[in-house]
């Protein structure tokens, strides 16, 4: 095996240029510690982007995959295998979904989302009814239909043709999507319960509620992109439950699977029995080391003393986060729900979220951004109490730096 030195240097020789990584490389992590090549240790609020739900290297994960590892690791869908029903099963029992159709990532979750919303609308009312309306700001994934889709023109930008039939209407504003929603050809509405990459910005109880009631008088799906709010995150399963709003299609992705790649879209058997035999697929898709992976993750992420545990670690975090932010005027607000949290900078720290960012490495945690302004954070959902407090003093170092 080729175990050659390599260095952070090597990223611009060899690999496309499209992200730009931190100067250091982590090699190893456990719970919600991390350590680098030079064995230097960081505390862990990243959560490698609200999927190491679980934290790192954690015993029950660990052991679901070296179970199924040492058994059977790929079929393909020529046959079924006994992890992805049994997750299946599972997530129709913990949720309104009634079927369930696995991918790998989030984009490709939400690709078969949009997918099947328009051949549900194709099927039952004809082609014309093809229409989604998003919102501005909004993230769905990278491929053409789901950046299309998403709310972020920039990435979409040089890579049209776009497909068509997708309007944007305004986050938390039900008369912007009343201006675009018709029965003749609005197919569906898509939301994220909480926007992610774009602020960490909640939807408005009364928003989900109006876009429900907006969908059934248009016939439309109404489509939750949870992604990033799902499994735990808002210390409910689904974000949807906790606003008490049901969709017809759910994706769900990141924390699904722990830091293993896998991703599912729920919904209903009357909706889900458009995607009929040879209409969709993946070669991937319900690999049973993916599915052992997420099983575990579901089976002690549903647990309620986990999602309370959630809800006690975010106001630990929430506090600290804003209490450092009174102290030094960075923070006006502290938003989110759970363990996905947003760090509002305030008017004079406008554009430097990624400065805190950096200045969060020097000292020792790592944290994430959500565009300039907003400083995110998506640990594990079982980090140690005392790890939020270590992070806490780490960060509160950090923001003094980029203070002084
Ligand atoms: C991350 C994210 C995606 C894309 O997921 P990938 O696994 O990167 O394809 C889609 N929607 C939301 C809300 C996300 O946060």
């Amino acid at each position: 095996m080729n175990k050659e030195p390599v260095s952070r240097e090597l990223f611009d020789d060899v690999m496309v240029p499209n992200y730009a990584p931190g100067k250091i490389i982590p090699v190893r992590g456990e719970g919600s510690r991390v350590w680098d090549q030079q064995d230097r240790e960081f505390v862990d609020l990243a959560g490698g982007i609200a999927v190491t739900s679980l934290g790192h290297a954690h015993p029950g994960l660990v052991g679901a995959l070296t179970e199924q590892a040492e058994k059977l690791w790929h079929l393909s869908n020529v046959m079924t295998n006994e992890p992805a029903l049994r997750l299946a099963k599972t997530l129709c029992d913990l949720t309104f979904a009634e079927r369930v159709f696995f991918a790998n990532s989030g984009g490709e979750a939400n690709e078969a989302a949009f997918k099947l919303a328009r051949r549900y609308a194709w099927e039952h009312y004809g082609a014309d009814k093809h229409e989604i309306i998003s919102f501005k700001q909004s993230f769905h994934g990278r491929t053409l239909f789901t950046v299309s889709v998403g709310g972020q023109p920039k990435y979409l930008e040089g890579f049209e043709p776009a497909p068509g039939g997708i309007h944007h209407a305004d986050f938390n504003d039900l008369d912007s999507v009343r201006k675009l929603i018709s029965k003749e050809k609005t197919c569906a509405v898509v939301v994220e319960p909480i926007q992610g990459e774009s602020g960490v910005k909640p939807a408005d109880q009364a928003f989900l509620e109006g876009l429900r009631t907006l969908c059934d008088e248009n016939d439309a799906l109404l489509v939750f992109d949870e992604v990033q709010s799902g499994v735990g995150r808002t210390g409910h399963l689904y974000a949807y439950q906790m606003y008490g709003v049901t969709p017809d299609i759910l994706s769900s992705a990141k924390s699904l699977g722990g830091g293993f790649p896998v991703a599912a879209m729920l919904t209903t058997a009357k909706i889900a029995a458009s995607l009929g035999m040879g209409t969709h697929g993946s070669t991937y898709g319900g690999n049973p080391l993916a599915c052992a992976v997420a099983q575990k993750v579901i089976d002690t992420v549903s647990q309620p003393e986990i999602l309370k545990g959630v809800t006690a670690r975010s106001k630990r975090l929430r506090d600290g986060m804003m209490a450092i932010g009174e102290r030094y005027g960075v923070f006006e607000q502290v938003r989110g729900e759970g363990l996905l949290l947003g760090c509002v900078l305030t008017e004079q720290w406008q554009g430097k979220a990624k400065e805190f960012l950096n200045a969060g490495l020097d000292e020792g945690v790592m944290v994430l951004i959500a565009g300039p302004n907003v400083v995110r954070l998506a640990p594990s959902l079982i980090i140690p109490e005392s790890d939020i407090d270590e992070a806490l003093e780490r960060f509160e170092r950090a923001v003094k730096t980029v203070c002084s």
